[in-house]
């Protein structure tokens, strides 16, 4: 329900546009698979994604023989379903915490603005509610309101953090605390980290380097790194999703900001493209606006 309505907007516009594309059409020809293809590109889909998912429904048309419009809304679900399966995103697990990797260190990237801190305060909250211990890092170190927020966050959720002053080394933050959450036998450790997209070298280095410093107290540690984008900037998100994904391994991604956006496809697409896992998407600024995306509910509340 709140899924719905946080998609509301990508949805209502979405439908109106398909609407539109097969407006006194019985069935689906070329030029309705034309007008789904600007549909599916005007939704922040991307192109390679949307090309996909056109072929695939040329593909059934050619094996059905015949596909009414009524069915298409059914078959892009079907489809757009399979297609983010492959990717094996968003099973609506969320971050699962095996036993044997306690803490489990999740480091946090993505560009300021994006929705960074506000995703960070969202999990620590959600891994509280699921009885873990957390702390939070606060390695966003080249901006005192990046630490500012991140303590307000900290309160809020009532959870410790461990910060330095602004222009400290992020490294030494990130081993501070990974340090502090082994000794308080803490559950999940969550980094904050700055989110400067100057250059990839240097985005590539400073985060090489907070990773390799984590690593002499927790030796496969970062267990995730998250990527959070945000989803209302549409291609935006795309091109953000290709830089860090050059300066680093990102294991998964979380989009938010798809409140008040009719952007909502660039989900569909970031994650095929990138083949990365969706984990979590928000959906408002409060402390429960962030949910674990699951594909299948995704694809339902946006077709349905
Ligand atoms: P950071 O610079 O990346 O750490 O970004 P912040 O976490 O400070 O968020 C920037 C702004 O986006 C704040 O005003 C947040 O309240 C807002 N924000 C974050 N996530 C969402 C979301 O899912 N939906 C909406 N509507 N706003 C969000």
């Amino acid at each position: 329900e709140t899924l719905d309505k946080g998609l509301e907007k990508s949805k209502t516009t979405f439908l109106s546009k398909m609407g539109k594309a097969v407006a006194g059409k019985a069935k689906v020809d070329d030029e309705v698979l034309d007008d789904l293809e600007d549909v599916l590109i005007s939704s922040d889909v991307g192109v390679a994604t949307t090309i996909k998912i056109i072929r695939r429904i040329e593909e059934r048309v050619a094996r059905d023989k015949y596909l009414g419009t009524e069915e298409l809304n059914e078959i892009l679900r079907e489809e757009i379903a399979g297609l983010l399966s492959e990717t094996d995103s968003g099973t609506g697990d969320g971050f699962t915490f095996p036993k044997d990797k306690k803490p489990y260190v999740i480091m946090v990237v993505g560009v300021n603005g994006v929705g960074k801190t506000t995703t960070i305060g969202k999990l620590a909250h959600q891994f509280k509610q699921e009885g873990k211990s957390v702390l939070l890092g606060a390695a966003d170190t080249f901006r005192a309101a990046a630490i500012d927020q991140l303590q307000i966050w900290a309160d809020r959720t009532q959870v410790p953090i461990v910060k330095q002053k602004m222009g400290s080394d992020p490294a030494s933050v990130a081993f501070d605390a990974v340090q502090s959450a082994v000794k308080q036998n803490v559950d999940v450790v969550i980094i904050d980290t700055a989110g400067r997209l100057h250059n990839k070298v240097n985005l590539m280095n400073e985060l090489t380097k907070v990773k390799r410093v984590m690593q002499k107290v927790v030796d496969d540690a970062p267990h995730e790194v998250l990527l959070v984008l945000d989803g209302s900037t549409g291609q935006n998100a795309f091109e953000q999703a290709k830089q860090f994904t050059a300066a680093t391994e990102v294991t998964s991604l979380a989009v938010t900001k798809l409140d008040g956006t009719a952007k909502g496809g660039v989900v569909i697409g970031i994650s095929d493209q990138f083949q990365i896992p969706v984990k979590y998407i928000g959906i408002g600024e409060g402390i429960n606006d962030l949910q674990v995306f699951n594909k299948f509910e995704f694809v339902d509340s946006f077709f349905k």
